[in-house]
């Protein structure tokens, strides 16, 4: 067996990291990991919802399929995905992963924003996440911090890593 023989690795488990950030602008709803945050003031500006949470496990997990990432499969120039719902891109994105014959097997996801406050949410967050992604609620994991309000611009930050195995 080689050191390139495909089969040596065909079953290892497969890592992506995504990240995103968005612009927080007033005015915009609150969407974050799929969960509307009612009370903040400001949202992430976007062509979809914005829900920058979503689409940086969209990218982790395209990552580490070997696919195109989510801009080039969803593009902003496209009139089609305007203030489109961000679940809507992970199913995409689940259904591209399954047919490579992969599948997740953890996440673990850091937003970082000065608003919302993730905390008092954060079970809901994991509960609708692992929802979302057919996955147990101890397979997603997702921990906010803040910026101590040194961004000159407010935003919200997000990097995900997920894990990917074969599919039997
Ligand atoms: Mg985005």
């Amino acid at each position: 067996m080689s050191d390139h023989d495909p089969s040596a690795i065909s079953e290892a488990p497969r890592i992506g990291l995504g990240t995103d950030l968005h612009r927080l602008e007033a005015g915009r709803p609150c969407i974050l990991g799929g969960v509307h945050f009612e009370d903040c003031e400001v949202g992430p500006a976007g062509h979809s919802d914005g829900d920058a949470v979503l689409h940086a496990i969209c990218d982790a997990m395209l990552g580490a399929a070997g696919l195109d990432d989510l801009g080039t499969l969803f593009p902003d120039s496209s009139q089609a995905n305007r203030d489109r719902s961000s679940r809507e891109f992970l199913a995409e994105a689940t259904r591209a992963v399954e047919a490579k014959r992969l599948r997740l097997a953890s996440l673990d996801i850091v937003v970082q924003c000065d608003r919302p406050k993730l905390a008092p949410r954060r079970a809901e967050l994991r509960e609708v996440l692992a929802s979302l992604l057919g996955l147990p609620v101890d397979r997603v994991n997702i921990k906010g911090k803040t910026f101590e309000r040194t961004a000159q611009r407010e935003v919200v930050a997000v990097q995900a890593v997920a894990l990917l195995v074969p599919r039997r």
